[in-house]
């Protein structure tokens, strides 16, 4: 799944674990983080423009699922994460949630163009190979199957927002958000959600 899905969702998530905007922030941290991992793309891009050869995304295959995607980053991840926190244990429940969340939405559906790219979550690395899970109907990155979930996910994080006063771009700037909050709920008393507040 796309890594704006992965951010959307996780602060859904969020956003009934915590009523603390640094905590929020802290859980949707983690349910993007895995993707750090995929630094060797910026690594292969920049290779390729500097040496004028085609780019072979070597870096990026060999690290990305590799290095962010297994229990032993998702322990010392969440357990830095959670050292920013005010709620320390809750925060770092939530952590592994929406990490665990961002695996398994790999899981189903990050697979390439073609019906054998599958792409694998290799659990135990980077200190052990094994256990190795893919799916065999994994759908596609870019696949319709992707597209509906985050289409839910952004109406049910729009509708949170306004319900809560809060939105995921709190987690860029408070003041933009407040903002955005404000604009979200005035098309919402627009619309004729009764309950919505637009102040
Ligand atoms: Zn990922």
């Amino acid at each position: 799944m796309s890594p704006v899905a992965h951010f959307i969702g996780s602060w859904l998530v969020a956003s009934v674990a915590t009523k603390t905007s640094r905590d929020r922030k802290l859980i949707t941290l983690a349910g993007v983080i895995p993707d750090v991992d995929g630094f060797g793309l910026v690594v292969d891009v920049a290779k390729g423009i500097f040496s004028g050869e085609p780019t072979t995304y070597h870096y990026y295959q060999k690290f990305h699922h590799v290095l962010g995607h297994g229990w032993p980053a998702a322990l010392v991840l969440c357990g830095l994460l959670a050292g920013f926190a005010t709620q320390r244990f809750r925060v770092f429940g939530f952590c592994l949630l929406t990490f665990h969340l961002h695996l398994f939405c790999d899981l189903l559906g990050s697979r390439g163009p073609s019906p054998g790219d599958l792409w694998p979550i290799c659990y135990g690395e980077p200190l052990f190979r094994h256990p190795v899970w893919f799916w065999k109907g994994q759908w596609r990155l870019d696949g319709w199957q992707n597209l509906t979930i985050f289409g839910v996910i952004f109406v049910g994080a729009l509708w949170q927002a306004v319900r809560q006063g809060k939105s995921f771009v709190e987690v860029f700037s408070r003041k933009v958000d407040e903002a955005f909050v404000c604009v979200l709920r005035k098309w919402g008393h627009a619309l004729g959600f009764s309950r919505v507040n637009p102040g």
